[in-house]
């Protein structure tokens, strides 16, 4: 099976700022980062779609005990996409001693950043972030 979009060619949009997933074609469920199979109905015929990049955030936490090479403080948030997919990522432009429960429901734009690569991954990845919509 061919996949629409492979993990490298994601990685190159991402890099770019192109934030592409797939659009099951009998659903129409829009699937980001992109997947083999439908997270929906289970199809397999998917095409590529170019998301605008805005959602809003669902649920967040503040790490203050970080991963080895990661600095705490920071925030983790759950986004739904307006596009319907639910992307996490770190979230930028508000002080993690400052995050309140306020920030669900926030308007928030993706962007991305490399996360050079440890001892958890292998490779440099692009990995999305999270800015707030009036910054
Ligand atoms: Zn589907």
């Amino acid at each position: 099976m061919a996949y629409p979009i492979t993990y490298d060619e994601y990685q190159k949009n991402l890099e770019k700022g192109r934030f592409v997933g797939l659009k099951c074609k009998k659903c129409q469920t829009v699937s980001f980062p992109p997947t083999a199979v439908c997270r929906a109905c289970g199809a397999t015929a998917l095409e590529p779609v170019t998301l605008g990049g805005g959602g809003t955030v669902k649920t967040f936490t503040v790490i203050r005990v970080a991963p080895e090479g990661r600095k705490p403080p920071y925030i983790v948030v759950m986004v739904e996409l307006d596009e319907g997919p639910f992307v996490l990522g770190n979230l930028d432009g508000i002080q993690p001693d400052q995050a309140t429960m306020d920030l669900i429901g926030k308007r928030v734009h993706m962007d991305r950043h490399l996360v050079k690569g440890d001892v958890y991954s292998g490779e440099d990845t692009y990995v999305p972030l999270f800015r707030p919509e009036s910054s």
